[in-house]
């Protein structure tokens, strides 16, 4: 009888077998974390999602597909206002009122332009206090500076590890100055625009994209002295919501009047966002909307690694240059020479 062949592996192959079941173990044990609601394994579980070292995304990866199943049971709002409208102030106001009411509460951020951990939007989250201090609260800055699909899109991957951890308010701020919103409008169920109120031209400094995506306008720092001007505010913003073409959702969006600072408002647009959600619900647009926005999610996706896969491929990279200087000197047209490096890409 053949003798068993010994030692078919090297020291090194079995190490990395080791290694790799240990690696095996550790993202079973922190999705397992995450689904108990640990947040502190939580907050590990995003470092690695938005983690660029190699070797990570596949263990990214397989806690995404771990916690899926988990994850959906939220309502997700993105809130969205120009600088200095309270945003932080009113995720404090609204976030601290739902705590009360026992929810469980997540904040995320959308801020392409903020660096690792210096001033971006949530960096500072001695803004949030009380929020911050919560058992109920999770409270997670902007994934750092990156093109803004890439920020995004790890952002949409921690809504699904908070859901997975049983949060069930999902806020997701963002900067509102433009392209930003839209990228957080295919993650949320619910848009919620801060207003200035009291700025003269009511509507100045909203862009009116923005405006048009609005399914609430909250009218802030509607207290004091800035009252009547809210209301007037609050008219204008009403009727301008009104000329506005319908929501594909069927909703017809409101305005209301709130003070993030002496937390008044509050309890009517939690009020607003649970009729939008029966309605969203009932004429099955919730789900549709959902589905819509995993089917945009994917093609959004397979244009980034594909985008990857191409400029960073070795031959197209060495054929790049020279093709670069064939189209700067009229050689050939920029269609053609695209053309020609897919093909070279296509065939390596
Ligand atoms: P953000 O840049 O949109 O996040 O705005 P902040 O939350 O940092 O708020 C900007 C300024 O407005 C701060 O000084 C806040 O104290 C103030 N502010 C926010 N909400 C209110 C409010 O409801 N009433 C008043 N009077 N001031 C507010």
């Amino acid at each position: 009888m053949a003798k068993a062949p010994q030692n078919i592996h090297s020291k090194e192959v079995i190490e990395k077998i080791k290694a790799s079941r240990a690696v095996r173990e550790t993202v079973d044990q922190l999705g397992k974390s995450v689904i108990q609601g640990d947040t502190n394994a939580l907050a590990r579980a995003i470092t690695l999602i938005e983690s660029s070292h190699e070797g990570d995304s596949k263990q990214a990866e397989e806690l995404l597909r771990m916690v899926l199943p988990f994850s959906g049971k939220s309502v997700r709002v993105g809130i969205s206002g120009v600088p200095g409208a309270g945003k932080s102030t009113f995720i404090e106001a609204f976030g601290m009122h739902l705590i009360r009411q026992g929810k469980k509460v997540a904040v995320l951020a959308v801020d392409p332009s903020s660096e690792a951990g210096k001033g971006s939007i949530l960096g500072d989250k001695t803004r949030m206090n009380s929020l911050a201090s919560s058992e109920l609260a999770f409270i997670r800055p902007s994934p750092s500076s990156g093109a803004l699909g890439g920020v995004a899109r790890k952002t949409r991957e921690a809504i699904f590890l908070c859901e997975a951890a049983g949060f069930e308010y999902i806020l997701v701020e963002t900067v509102g100055v433009g392209q930003s919103e839209t990228a957080v409008h295919s993650m949320v169920d619910f848009f919620l625009l801060i207003a200035i109120a009291g700025a003269g031209d009511e509507l100045q400094g909203i862009k009116r994209g923005i405006m048009e995506m609005a399914d609430l306008v909250v009218v802030n720092k509607s207290d004091g002295d800035n009252l009547p001007r809210a209301k007037a505010a609050r008219q204008d913003i009403q009727r301008a919501l009104h000329f506005f073409p319908e929501l594909p959702s069927g909703w017809i969006p409101e305005a209301v009047l709130a003070s993030s600072l002496e937390s008044s408002g509050m309890e009517e647009i939690q009020d607003v966002i649970s009729r939008f959600t029966q309605h969203v619900q009932t004429n099955g647009y919730f789900a549709e909307h959902r589905k819509e926005q995993s089917r945009w999610w994917l093609k959004e996706t397979i244009q980034h690694l594909l985008n990857e896969l191409f400029f960073n491929q070795e031959e197209v990279k060495d054929k790049l240059v020279l093709t670069e200087q064939q189209v700067i000197s009229q050689q050939v047209s920029v269609t053609e020479a695209a053309r020609q490096l897919i093909q070279l890409f296509r065939t390596k």
